[in-house]
């Protein structure tokens, strides 16, 4: 992948068509390497300028990396692209250690390891083939590591396979949680015994958000502990800007997810993607949040891709003509106004705003706020609040909005939940406030205060309700938005 902009959606730069994977890597990168190689020694001339390019990172999941690279597939004793840890065969292979030794881009270009190499990669020397090639997260932990979870409580040994009527009231729970889910996330949550057909947002969705509230009176308390270090880590490191000591926090709770996780799975359940996870915390020293550096964008665009075909015969013609009646527009439009859609009169509203317009719902660009369950939770000068009214007043906009009296940690284990940004709030005050809308927006201050940080503030403190679930007081969830919402925002990668 090249990278040019967090901001940009993925575009192609080329197409593979055949019955199988490529059968030679050095055939199939042959046009890119010699365009590379051209592109970082010349750079491009763009207006008279010369521009630099340098490779940021190669996102791939690890088949794709083991053949990009020529490295040991990751079933392989040497198949850790980040330590040389040697595997362990356990009828499958494993990688119990936590204290490994890592590999570097040095190491790699000189094929030290020999046991790590199938071949001289062709991108040897034009990219630092180690920390050039970052792990997914997408692949890793929400398709692997989530999804094993899942599998163990339901298909796995009797020690720790879940009773029916516990898998049936975690299902019961999820599917509870639907009204209460934002309209940003692109699924609804859904029964776990359609977890097979579960996409890697919904693990996702489950890994971050929901996992925490529905796993916790039916899981037994060791399982439980042991996904939360999982959960609490991985919500950590999608986050942007999280400071050093908590990157070393995420890191002390991923050895501690993969050592616990051999005591109550079994070492021999230390496979490949539960063992890589203690390297992500290196990744997020790198990249920043793993958001920045993951699959999701470029699947999301290859079922784009698939949807341009309409007929089985010549799918690369299709795709190829598809692609071409595209406007081609790398540089995203600018930030709409904000649109205030279905108006009423049914207030509240407060005595200075009784001229104003009233309306339930307003939309920006990537996100709404409305006076509805799931979309109408919002952090706001420090407190949360639940949306009553949004009003056009003097041609501003402005949100009307009540605020909980208290708010405690909805767990403490690994750490407060108030350390991520997810509390229980309750008691609701009958006092009636209103901001501008910018308020709310520009409440998180970050060091760019540009239009995506400024939203920040707003996805990251998106409540999911919890009323009539047995909670007391209706008991609230602060959903951490902003982290799937990188996902659905999309950003800008070369596409190759
Ligand atoms: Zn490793």
């Amino acid at each position: 992948m090249i990278d040019c902009d967090y901001t940009r959606i993925p575009f192609v730069v080329g197409i593979f068509c055949g019955t199988g994977k490529p059968s030679n890597v050095f055939d199939y990168l042959r046009q890119f390497v010699n365009e590379l190689s051209d592109l970082l020694s010349s750079g491009i001339t763009f207006g008279g300028r010369v521009l630099r390019v340098d490779i940021s990172s190669f996102i791939c999941d690890a088949p794709a990396r083991a053949f990009v690279k020529q490295i040991k597939s990751h079933n392989g004793y040497s198949g850790c692209n980040k330590c040389r840890q040697t595997g362990n065969w356990q009828n499958k292979m494993t990688y119990p250690e936590t204290e490994v030794r890592l590999r570097s881009d040095d190491e790699f270009e000189t094929m030290a390891d020999e046991d790590h190499h199938i071949n001289r990669s062709p991108l040897t020397g034009l990219v630092k083939m180690v920390s050039a090639f970052p792990i997914d997260y997408m692949h890793l932990c929400c398709l692997g590591v989530m999804r094993k979870l899942i599998n163990f409580w339901m298909r796995g040994k009797n020690s720790t396979r879940q009773p029916i009527r516990a898998i049936k009231a975690i299902s019961e729970q999820l599917v509870q949680l639907r009204p209460y889910t934002p309209t940003e996330f692109a699924r609804k949550p859904r029964e776990l015994n359609e977890l097979d057909r579960w996409k890697a947002a919904e693990l996702r969705q489950f890994m971050i958000y929901t996992g925490p509230l529905v796993l916790r009176d039916t899981l037994p308390h060791d399982l439980y502990d042991n996904f939360m270090l999982f959960s609490v880590a991985m919500c950590l490191l999608l986050t942007p800007n999280i400071s050093d000591n908590m990157v070393s926090f995420a890191q002390k709770l991923l050895a501690a997810f993969v050592k616990h996780f051999g005591q109550v799975y079994g070492k021999e359940e230390i496979v490949f993607s539960v063992h890589q996870t203690i390297h992500l915390t290196d990744e997020y020293r790198q990249y920043g949040s793993l958001d920045n550096i993951s699959s999701f964008p470029y699947e999301n665009y290859l079922g784009k891709i698939k949807k341009m075909l309409r007929k089985p015969s010549q799918p690369l013609q299709q795709v190829v003509k598809r692609l071409s009646e595209e406007p081609v527009c790398l540089v995203p439009p600018p930030p709409t106004q904000p649109a205030l859609l279905h108006p009423h009169q049914e207030g509240p509203l407060p005595q200075d705003f009784r001229s104003g317009q009233q309306f339930k719902k307003v939309q920006l660009n990537n996100f709404c706020l409305a006076v509805k369950q799931g979309d109408d939770c919002i952090m706001i000068k420090n407190k949360i609040g639940i949306v009553q009214n949004i009003i056009k007043h003097s041609d501003s906009v402005f949100v009307v909005y009540k605020t909980f009296k208290h708010r405690e940690s909805y767990f403490n284990y690994p750490c407060p939940s108030t350390n991520i940004g997810c509390f229980r709030v309750f008691d609701i005050d009958s006092c009636l406030n209103i901001d501008r809308l910018e308020v709310v927006q520009g409440k998180k201050k970050t060091k760019n205060n540009n239009f995506t940080n400024a939203l920040r503030g707003i996805w990251k403190v998106r409540v999911l309700q919890l009323d009539g679930l047995g909670y007391p007081h209706g008991v609230l969830f602060l959903f951490c938005l902003f982290y799937f919402l990188k996902v659905i925002l999309g950003r800008g990668h070369a596409y190759v």
